[in-house]
């Protein structure tokens, strides 16, 4: 369900209870805008609301009540017209519910084409990270596979060579595909949480991820997995959208946009943590179960 307070407080319309001027009885453009007028467009000389009961705030909860049985999609339409917002709010009704709970920087523009938006990456500098980077890693595989695998993000080599997991770690992927009968190259899709290698490998910081999560929601999107998988925590969390360990989120199905989601190991701990190779090798099995059964589902 979408956020309304949120949608309005986005499009800089102040607390609906300063409603002072819309006429008995308003339509809907008119409740709109009278909510757009602020507490600063008023008029210093306005007088203030009369002592005797004032009709505004009668006013107010008729438009409130009217606000309140107004279908959410069809409110944010004639606001976004009345408000002349058009942009933002283009943008608001295209994203998932949840991203309205997105940083503002989830909110810039970007291509929604894989040239355009491989270009995009390529040249971006929405973050720090761009400065120590060789280059930017944007992802590779299958573009139209039911498989999709996010990890962190680029490491030495994968910054040399421009491919999301080619190192040591990324051997470890690759065996963990062949597990599942799969191939880099065939029916997955391999992208990471952030597309520039952190100096030092170090895990990206929450104002990276954040301001590169966009690329990977609009890869996300374009490739239409059915089935996501999240290597690691910066994976997991940029995915769930909270903060999480891996161990509560393993072992449960969780979504992405309405795209089956499952957690499991990061490959490079996993080369440090042998042991946990059964539990990634668990995780590969439930994800397995999921993607049999969305595949039965059609
Ligand atoms: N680790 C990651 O998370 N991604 C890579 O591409 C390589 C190592
Ligand atoms: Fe841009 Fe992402 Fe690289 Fe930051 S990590 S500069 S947001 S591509």
């Amino acid at each position: 369900m979408i956020d309304r307070t949120r949608v309005l407080a986005e499009m800089g319309i102040k607390p609906l209870w300063r409603l002072r001027q819309a006429a008995p009885q308003p339509s809907l453009p008119e409740v709109a805008v009278a909510l757009g007028s602020t507490p600063e467009s008023t008029p210093e000389s306005a007088p203030e609301p009369a002592p005797e009961p004032a009709p505004a705030p009668r006013v107010a909860e008729q438009a409130m009540a009217q606000l309140a049985d107004y279908p959410a999609d069809e409110l944010i339409n004639d606001l976004a017209r009345e408000a002349s917002r058009e942009l933002l709010i283009e943008q608001i009704i295209d994203v998932p519910d949840d991203a309205l709970n997105a940083l503002p920087s989830e909110r810039r523009r970007i291509p929604t084409d894989w040239d355009g938006l491989a270009a995009e990456v390529a040249g971006c500098s929405a973050c720090g990270l761009c400065k120590a980077r060789k280059q930017a890693v944007f992802g590779v595989g299958d573009r139209q596979a039911d498989w999709m695998f996010v990890g962190e993000g680029p490491g030495a080599e994968e910054d040399e060579r421009g491919e999301p997991f080619v190192g040591q770690a990324g051997k470890l992927l690759d065996a963990m595909l062949q597990a599942i009968g799969l191939k880099r190259d065939k029916d997955v899709y391999i992208a990471n949480a952030v597309k520039c290698r952190p100096p030092g490998n170090r895990t990206p910081e929450a104002e990276e991820i954040a301001a590169c999560r966009p690329y990977l929601v609009q890869q996300i999107e374009l490739v239409k997995p059915r089935v996501l998988i999240a290597l690691g925590r910066p994976a997991a969390q940029t995915l769930l959208g909270s903060e999480t360990s891996i161990a509560a989120a393993r072992g449960k199905l969780h979504h992405y946009a309405g795209i089956p989601l499952v957690v499991t190991y990061h490959p490079a701990y996993l080369l440090r943590n042998l042991p946990d190779k059964a539990k990634a090798w668990e995780d590969l099995c439930f994800a397995m179960d999921v993607m049999a059964k969305q595949r039965s589902a059609g």
